[in-house]
């Protein structure tokens, strides 16, 4: 352990006595009282010296015994220290990646907000280097979704779609002018390269696997049909939810963005979930959308390009939080944001007791009385206090399942 003070929260102090680490209520706290010797040794925790140097330092500087000890428990239990050296040996590796890390540090800063422990924030990123996403569907939201998150550091981003490239696909950080007429797919995988040079190479995958999905940690479908965004068929997911593959949906339908739900099959609602209840709320339901689906001349949607963006933007924030192990608000949940206010509302994806995808039993099982796992935890006492009231809500917990990000 080299602690290291987190640089990614600015410092300051509010009297003699007391600093605040960071300026916004979602991650700030404050420390104190210090006293003098204590204020010069958090000056030492700059990752260039182990716990045993940092002793002597601290023996040298009139701390009474056990002060950096304890001192450097109550930081780490803050979350407000790093391990200049932690993370494990994938951290490691990443660390002498300099052109990698180079790029990649305010992500990695970000992530040292929502880690606690020590080397965590690199783990996580060096994590990322090693998981395959498939995003389905490369138009306007698809194409800068996938170059986001390769450029975010997932290793493998492979983008499926149809077709060549038409002039309103074009979107800064997707699908550039220049691919005009080009294989859409193969446009899109380029923008993925350029998101990220310095990505690890491709792996190889698993020899007649026979599936499909097999090796893909999450698969992202953001269909250029405005239909397939407003009704997703469940008949498209039908394979991702028999090998239990989590998916996301994200879109953009007659100025109106959708991210979401993201399914973890039999776990929370899924694309037949909605459906069902939309047929349960409309009586109108099936008219309707056997009418939308009927094959048309093709026609260009309204996809505004700021909505396109932010979806985009959305989705991959979803996307990462789940594959940082955390658990994303459109879990169970479509957010839709309309043109012209753009203000994101969430709607419930609810399990249905009739959709096969069997979530609304594993709901109910949970409704049944239970012990609670945090009686007895105990509190924080010291004397680190946050600014405001607002708290900290980062890194959720995932539910209990069996979804494991890092495959
Ligand atoms: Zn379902």
């Amino acid at each position: 352990m080299h602690p290291v003070m987190k640089p990614a929260l600015r410092r300051g102090w509010r009297d003699r006595d007391t600093v605040q680490f960071g300026m916004t209520p979602a991650h700030a706290l404050t420390l104190g009282p210090l006293d003098s010797a204590t204020r010069g040794f958090l000056d030492l925790l700059n990752g260039t010296r182990g716990l045993p140097l940092l002793r002597e330092e601290g023996r040298r500087m009139d701390l009474p015994a056990g002060r950096v000890d304890t001192l450097l428990e109550r930081l780490t239990r803050a979350g407000l220290v790093d391990d200049a050296r932690g993370g494990g040996p994938a951290a490691g590796a990443l660390r002498a990646k300099e052109h990698v890390l180079r790029r990649l540090r305010p992500d990695l800063a970000a992530l040292s907000l929502t880690t606690a422990e020590p080397g965590g924030a690199l783990a996580r990123l060096a994590a990322r280097r090693a998981l395959r996403v498939q995003v389905r569907g490369a138009g306007r939201v698809g194409a800068v979704l996938a170059s986001v998150l390769s450029g975010a550091g997932v290793g493998e981003v492979d983008v499926r779609d149809v077709g060549r490239v038409e002039p309103w696909d074009v979107a800064p950080g997707g699908l550039g002018a220049e691919s005009l007429g080009e294989r859409r797919e193969a446009a899109a995988r380029s923008a993925v390269r350029r998101a990220a040079p310095d990505r690890p190479p491709r792996h190889a995958h698993s020899p007649g696997s026979g599936a499909q999905d097999a090796g893909h940690c999450l698969v992202i479908l953001t269909p250029r049909d405005d239909v397939a965004v407003h009704a997703p068929d469940p008949a498209d997911a039908e394979q991702l939810m028999a090998s239990g593959t989590p998916h996301l949906y994200a879109g953009v339908v007659e100025g109106t963005g959708v991210v979401g739900p993201f399914v973890l099959p039999g776990e929370s609602g899924c694309a037949g979930c909605l459906h069902l209840d939309r047929m349960d709320r409309d009586p109108d339901w099936a008219r309707l959308i056997a009418q939308w689906r009927c094959p048309r001349a093709r026609r260009v949607g309204a996809c505004d390009l700021t909505l396109a963006t932010a979806v985009a933007g959305l989705a991959a924030a979803h996307a990462l939080a789940f594959l940082d192990g955390g658990s994303p608000s459109s879990a169970g949940t479509r957010w839709e944001a309309s043109v012209p206010g753009l203000d994101w509302r969430a709607l419930p994806v609810r399990p249905h007791p009739a959709c096969g995808c069997a979530a609304a039993r594993r709901d109910a099982d949970r409704a049944k009385p239970e012990h609670s796992a945090t009686d007895g935890e105990p509190r924080e006492t010291m004397a680190v206090q946050r600014p405001s009231t607002e708290r900290r809500n980062a890194g959720a917990a995932r539910p209990t399942g069996t979804w494991r990000a890092h495959v």
